[in-house]
């Protein structure tokens, strides 16, 4: 049988989806091998993200073609779906598959023999309206759950809309019977994720909190992790639900793009800082210990320096604890690009550098603030410099001497100081991991 790898650029959703792709060619009998490895086919999952997601697509191609220059090779995903011409035009690619067509692969092809020339299954984003279900299989601690694909938002710097089509999703029924088959699969953690995750059920009598609230009851599932909420869709009832679960983790990830009024209708968000703020103070007042990070996007064009200023200043006064900042980057086709004035690229990147140094502080400042208390932290598997990590419920990295016993256990840790690699270390009660083991070697 052909062998057949992968690789994903991207987003959690993309991982999602490559993974259930690569079930269905393992589940057919193709032989799955690392990307790193001569195969007969290859897939690459695409971004489109930025400019520099676009440049990493076509590196990964040639990274294939060096490995087997014979090799079948699939390009799918947003890039895809954005430039099917610009993909075609790279030596070497045999198909490209967009947001409609990217599960089909085994459907279009009984053999994956090179083509005289690049076939193009494109089509316009909106006939991508059906939901293929997705999870990643691949760590064997957390998986991550495909819940919504799609957006209906019409911000000015984002491309998802055009790559992914509009906000869709399955009934929550759906969604529980993949949770289950995960939990039945041994993972103690599911993080639930999507384009516009909060947008759960738009169009129809269901909605996220509905689902969060139908997972929370999911017999033997242990944790519940929310990739991303946008914080108009961040409503009360689901931030009490998480207050009161004890399933659903203290750790929201809300993006926030602009601390600046001005520079969030230019951006054309759906909220003003003000429910922004509202939306930390409740977090905080219900969840004093939860995790919250942030997106931000610096040099937006229209962000004069007073804007900035104003946009860090409201960052800085926010009680957070990380962000993810994002340098602008002109996308085909977005309403940003007739925004003015554009900010030249180094003051962006100024920009950035700064609202880094300001994001690595408040993570210092938030993880070490539980340094010397305990706290529930599922162990993943790999060997790290002699060490095995894992999260703790409000997401702060830890790290113990590497015991593989430990692996897809949730253990209670001591936590100690932060280590030069970021994580802190962490103290196990010795004696509570021999009773887990000998618990779970009697209950397999
Ligand atoms: S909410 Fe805005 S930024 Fe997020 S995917 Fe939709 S259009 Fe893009």
């Amino acid at each position: 049988m052909q062998s057949v790898a992968f690789e994903t650029l991207g987003c959690k959703l993309n991982f999602s989806e490559t993974s259930s792709i690569r079930r269905d060619f393992a589940n057919l009998g193709f032989r799955v091998v690392d990307f790193d490895q001569t195969a007969d086919i290859y897939v690459i999952n695409t971004c489109s993200v930025t400019n520099d997601a676009n440049s990493s697509c076509r590196k990964t191609v040639r990274r294939a073609l060096r490995r087997n220059p014979d090799a079948f090779v699939a390009v799918i995903g947003c890039y895809a779906q954005l430039e099917p011409e610009e993909i075609a035009e790279i030596e070497g690619v045999d198909v490209v598959l967009g947001a409609k067509n990217k599960f089909r692969l085994l459907d279009l092809f009984d053999d994956f023999v090179k083509q005289e020339k690049t076939l193009i299954y494109n089509s316009d984003v909106n006939e991508a309206v059906d939901f293929h279900n997705a999870f990643s299989s691949d760590d064997r601690t957390r998986a991550f759950l495909k819940v919504q694909d799609g957006c209906s938002y019409k911000c000015t710097f984002c491309t998802i809309p055009l790559a992914r089509g509009k906000s869709r999703s399955p009934k929550i029924s759906t969604v529980i019977r993949n949770a289950e088959k995960l939990v039945r699969e041994g993972y103690r953690e599911i993080v639930v994720t999507g384009v516009n995750t909060g947008d759960f059920g738009t169009g129809t009598d269901e909605n996220f909190f509905m689902l969060m609230q139908a997972l929370n009851d999911v017999q033997g599932l242990e944790r519940i992790r929310v990739s991303s909420i946008e914080p108009n869709l961040l409503h009360e009832e689901i931030i009490r639900l998480a207050a009161s679960s004890g399933k659903i983790q203290p750790h929201f990830h809300i993006p926030l793009q602009s601390g600046s009024d001005r520079m969030l209708s230019l951006m054309r968000r759906r909220y003003k800082s003000g429910l922004y703020r509202q939306k930390v103070e409740m977090i905080r007042e219900l969840m004093p210990d939860a995790c919250i990070g942030v997106d931000v996007i610096t040099g937006h064009p229209g962000e004069t320096d007073d804007l900035y200023q104003e946009s860090f200043d409201f960052i800085d006064s926010l009680d957070i604890s990380y962000l993810h900042v994002f340098t602008y980057s002109e996308r085909p086709n977005t309403h940003a690009l007739t925004l003015e004035p554009v900010i030249p690229v180094p003051e962006r990147k100024k920009r950035t550098h700064q609202l880094r140094r300001l994001s690595a502080k408040k993570r210092y400042t938030f993880d070490t603030r539980f340094s010397g208390q305990e706290r529930l932290v599922l162990f993943e598997g790999e060997n790290k410099n002699g060490f095995i990590q894992g999260w703790t419920d409000n997401y702060i990295r830890v790290g113990v001497p590497f015991n593989p016993a430990l692996e897809n256990k949730i253990m209670p840790v001591q936590l100690g100081k932060q280590s030069r690699d970021g994580f802190l270390f962490g103290k196990i009660n010795q004696e509570l991991l021999e009773q887990e083991t000998i618990i779970s070697s009697l209950t397999g």
